[in-house]
């Protein structure tokens, strides 16, 4: 009767909604298309990806939080099934 336990076991944890975030809330998000600023800004977090830590290039698709952090698209989509909270400032996306 092992499979009668495991399958049950597999039933409730689909009942438990996944920690990270909803297709929905994920198309949410902003997305842009990178593009490198005019003039040289001060803060470096705004040219750096916090998952990966690459500069931003130019023509990479971008995510842009609440908080105004930026992620590469493909860096946040996995980060984001596992939670919902931004990676650098832990801000709850809504
Ligand atoms: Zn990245
Ligand atoms: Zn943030």
């Amino acid at each position: 009767m092992m499979i009668d336990i495991e399958l049950r076991e597999v039933m409730s944890a689909k009942k438990i909604s996944p920690p990270g975030l909803t297709k929905r809330k994920w198309k949410s998000l902003t997305q842009l298309v990178y593009k490198p600023p005019a003039i040289t800004a001060n803060d470096d977090n705004s040219l750096q990806c916090s998952i990966c830590y690459l500069e931003f290039k130019e023509g990479c698709v971008l995510k842009e939080l609440k908080c105004l952090h930026r992620f590469h698209n493909e860096c946040l989509r996995p980060w984001f099934k596992q939670t919902d909270t931004c990676p650098l400032c832990r801000l709850k996306i809504k």
